[in-house]
């Protein structure tokens, strides 16, 4: 393993378990520097993430889009594939998305 590639897996995965990776960042000293310096990045990235506070019912409105996203997508469906199929009178209702 090179200094790339052992600096692409520490930037893709800090904490990596790899073998070839943390033993070429425990003898290279570019690497290893490399590798602290992305794990003390992380750890001020997960402090900060932690220490977000989540708006009151954030939860309950992602949840509500994500179905409204599915319910658009299936009156899509029904719109445009049912009719071929022979049951228009289930797709009869025009859909607003186009
Ligand atoms: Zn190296």
């Amino acid at each position: 393993m090179n200094c790339r590639e052992a600096q692409q897996a520490l930037h893709v995965a800090p904490f990596t378990d790899a073998a070839d990776v943390r033993a070429h960042a425990a003898h290279c000293k570019a690497c290893g520097h490399v590798a602290i310096e992305l794990i003390r990045l992380e750890c001020v990235i997960r402090d900060v993430a932690l220490s977000v506070r989540v708006p009151e019912g954030l939860w309950a409105r992602v949840l509500l889009r994500k179905r409204l996203g599915l319910m658009r997508c299936l009156r899509r469906m029904l719109h445009h594939v049912l009719p071929t199929h022979g049951f228009a009178c289930i797709a009869r209702r025009p859909c607003r998305d186009e």
